[in-house]
């Protein structure tokens, strides 16, 4: 029995999935495909949106600044690769 089922094994349910086992629940993560990251996961570009191409005072605009400032300690955590190209190119991090 599961106290939380999650639909889908994409980023944003393995980075809730992640969230939820910190406390005592059983979860499960259903996903149709045959293994996880098979959608647009799996495809993107790997780059880390800081906030300055969104619209300021967007929700869109505060979670891409929120995001970026949590990737350093999570990159850590996850022991994923991540070059910092902000003084390359202004604003990102991308992933190796
Ligand atoms: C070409 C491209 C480039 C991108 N580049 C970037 C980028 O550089 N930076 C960035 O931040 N974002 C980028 N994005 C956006 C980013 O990839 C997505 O916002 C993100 O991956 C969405 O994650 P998700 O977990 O919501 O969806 P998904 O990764 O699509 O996961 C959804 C999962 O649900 C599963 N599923 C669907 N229906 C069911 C069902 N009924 N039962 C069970 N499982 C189901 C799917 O198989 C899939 O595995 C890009 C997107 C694209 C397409």
């Amino acid at each position: 029995m599961y106290d939380v089922a999650i639909i889908g094994a994409g980023v944003v349910v393995a980075m809730i999935a992640r969230t939820l086992s910190e406390y005592s629940l059983n979860i499960c993560v259903l996903e149709k495909e045959n293994d996880v990251a098979m959608g647009a996961t799996k495809a993107n570009s790997a780059i880390v949106h800081a906030g300055f191409d969104a619209e300021c005072g967007t929700l869109k605009a505060k979670l891409n600044v929120q995001g970026f400032k949590m990737m350093e300690q999570i990159t850590k955590e996850l022991d994923v690769s991540c070059e910092d190209i902000t003084k390359k190119q202004g604003f990102r991090l991308r992933k190796r």
